[in-house]
């Protein structure tokens, strides 16, 4: 609801085109080509408001699209449990010719082994784990509110310092490969 422009006192125009002078079959533009008309009425929102959620939403996150335009649904949400960078989504055809996705550490993808192992996972699997922790989760809250909104701070805690841990460790981490470059530079002017 807050991202339409009525709401702080702006009237968004021509958002409908047909397809010609011909056929008049009316299809809705894309946001981008709107324009508005400013100052119609007044805002029912602050222009505060209205600033603090766009910068809201430009921190959510979306996922990338793949080349050829997909963007799964758990992209940009999954944290590589060893070294807490981001899962990249990774495509593949199989024998049979079907498109088959999966995640990966983004920085063994990048920088292999010597950084992070492989944590393959197919997202067909993930989606099931995913569905089914969704379902287990919405049978609790209809037995028990409470200790589910308990669970869920705790947890949300229990994150907050594990990632806390990691970008510690991924500290010490690049300290030991800086100085084992250091080294292998060294080694080979010896
Ligand atoms: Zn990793």
């Amino acid at each position: 609801m807050l991202n339409k422009i009525i709401y702080i006192g702006h009237m968004p125009q021509l958002r409908w085109t047909s397809l010609s002078y011909k056929n008049h079959k009316r299809f809705r533009k894309d946001e981008s080509e709107w324009t508005a008309v400013y100052n119609t009425h007044e805002p029912i929102i602050t222009q505060e408001l209205w600033d603090k959620v766009q910068e809201r939403k430009k921190s959510v996150a979306t996922g990338r699209k793949t080349k050829i335009g997909f963007t799964h649904p758990l992209s940009g949400f999954l944290i590589c449990a060893d070294c807490g960078n981001k899962m990249k989504l990774c495509t593949s055809v199989s024998r049979k010719g079907t498109r088959l996705y999966h995640f990966d550490c983004g920085y063994h993808i990048r920088y292999g082994k010597a950084y992070c192992f492989s944590h393959f996972i197919s997202a067909k699997i993930l989606e099931e784990i995913v569905l089914d922790d969704i379902r287990e989760m919405a049978k609790r809250i209809v037995l028990d509110e409470k200790a589910i909104r308990e669970d869920f701070i705790r947890h949300n805690a229990e994150l907050a310092d594990k990632t806390m841990k990691n970008s510690i460790n991924n500290g010490k981490r690049m300290g030991y490969l800086n100085s084992y470059a250091y080294f292998c530079a060294n080694a080979r002017s010896l």
